[in-house]
């Protein structure tokens, strides 16, 4: 008889990778997927979890977040258990990881500009190779760059790519260069920069905002850029609300992309624009409250924003439905989604919305819930070669998030066969850090557990 450390019954298992859509029973050891299967005998159980009435997925996956400090328990409480950080260093993120964890599984794509010694808008070839090297060494999947915020030229854009390839490492991109911007036609410059290699496009639907044409049409042009391209990965958010930095430097936003939000609504692109949109409640800013997250405008949004001397986070009502609706449904003419996975660009920002809105679009009839299922679970894990993630076969991680349908929600998170969350209340601690072979004793020196992916594996380098 095999004992079980957990067993979940009668729940709804949905696994689109083994196509499986039952009732079935879950049954756990060593924080691995035992056997899914009906009538699994409970007296060989350690514990037992009665999941009549919810529906069981491999554990959503954020495929693009800044956990920051608060993100953890903000992503952890609406039923993501893994996550790749899209900035952090290593030594930060996993100092974050031991403190407030929430018992998720993490990965990071370092940014360029964290190892940039001498921060302008090129790089020197030997020098790209350098910050690659160390990023993936310190434990990172491999690098990003924030071309929308703070441009490279395209030039050292495309370097940085091919160097990224060249050592195998991962690479994302949010678009934009010192020739365009974040926008359409940083989108399409992203396609061409790559060449043939491989690159993963970020948020997707962010370019599209109508700052070109209208926004539906971008959407269509920018879509069809990314169509049939099987060197580039990508994802898309659902949210209204980006996320941005207010800080001002000589009374002009620093980051290009709050200066395209002023320009949005008509404000000036200046400190007394920001402070006027943050005042109207076109801006909102973020502050820590209760371990949390929170946004505020009026005169609390500006007197917080001047408390951190303008250097802190913003957000703006800018993302257009009808693009996040089109980056997350819209199909090739062989029936693959154009865009691989609904992420969030969340975490520390209050939008950790793939399951609430991604479920709405289940309910609406735009994605069946298998396709859902794909977008929040199992590409994610493919982009970034998580082979025992996204699906619930024998061996796999026992990463399991529980919905409840009629509610729209996640009620529980199970994090390699630990309850991290049960109805919204975050249990979980620490945390499992997804890294390369040439990261894993930078984690082990760190003092947390790792996991070992092999890029070789990914759709990143074999879409
Ligand atoms: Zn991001």
């Amino acid at each position: 008889m095999t004992h079980f450390d957990m067993l979940l019954v009668e729940g709804r298992v949905v696994d689109p990778l083994h196509k499986l859509d039952e009732h079935f029973d879950i049954g756990i050891v060593d924080g691995k997927v035992k056997a899914v299967k009906s009538g699994l005998d409970r007296r060989t159980a350690d514990k037992i979890i009665d999941l009549h009435g919810k529906t069981a997925i491999s554990g959503v996956i954020d495929s693009h977040m800044h956990a920051e400090k608060a993100g953890y328990r903000m992503m952890a409480k609406v039923g993501v258990v893994t996550g790749v950080d899209f900035s952090e260093r290593m030594d930060i993120l996993c100092e974050n990881v031991k403190a407030r964890g929430s018992g998720m599984n993490v990965a990071t794509l370092a940014n360029v500009r964290s190892y940039d010694t001498a921060p302008g808008t090129e790089v020197d070839r030997k020098e790209i190779e350098r910050i690659v090297k160390r990023a993936v060494e310190d434990g990172a999947l491999g690098v990003k760059m924030t071309g929308g915020h703070n441009p490279f030229t395209p030039d050292t854009t495309r370097e940085i790519i091919e160097v990224a390839n060249q050592q195998r490492a991962y690479v994302a991109f949010h678009v934009g260069t010192t020739a365009t911007g974040s926008n359409l036609n940083g989108l399409k410059e992203a396609v061409e920069l790559a060449g043939k290699n491989s690159l993963h496009v970020a948020h997707v639907n962010s370019y599209l905002r109508g700052l070109i044409k209208d926004p539906v049409e971008e959407s269509l042009e920018g879509l069809a850029a990314l169509r049939g391209k099987r060197n580039i990965v990508s994802e898309s958010y659902l949210a209204i609300i980006n996320g941005t930095g207010g800080k001002c430097v000589n009374g002009i936003p620093d980051s290009g992309v709050t200066r395209n939000c002023l320009r949005f609504r008509k404000y000036p692109e200046t400190q007394d624009g920001l402070e006027k949109a943050i005042l109207d409640g076109f801006c909102m800013v973020q502050i820590e409250a209760g371990g949390e997250c929170i946004l505020v405008s009026g005169r609390e949004g500006v007197q917080c924003w001047k408390d951190a001397k303008t250097d802190i986070g913003i957000s703006f009502p800018v993302n257009v439905p009808q693009s996040t609706f089109l980056c997350a449904t819209r199909k090739d003419e062989t029936g693959k989604f154009i865009v691989d996975a609904i992420s969030t660009d969340g975490g520390g920002i209050p939008r950790n919305v793939s399951v609430a809105s991604g479920l709405a679009l289940v309910r609406y009839g735009a994605l069946t819930f298998e396709e859902f299922v794909r977008k929040v679970s199992l590409n994610p894990a493919r982009m970034y070669g998580m082979t025992s993630k996204g699906h619930l076969g024998e061996g796999a991680d026992a990463d399991i998030t529980v919905l409840d349908l009629e509610r729209g929600e996640a009620v529980m998170g199970i994090a390699k066969g630990q309850v991290i969350m049960i109805d919204g209340v975050v249990i979980g601690h620490s945390g499992t850090i997804i890294t390369t072979k040439a990261g894993a004793k930078s984690i082990e020196n760190a003092g947390l557990k790792s996991d070992v992916v092999d890029l070789e594996d990914s759709w990143f380098f074999h879409k």
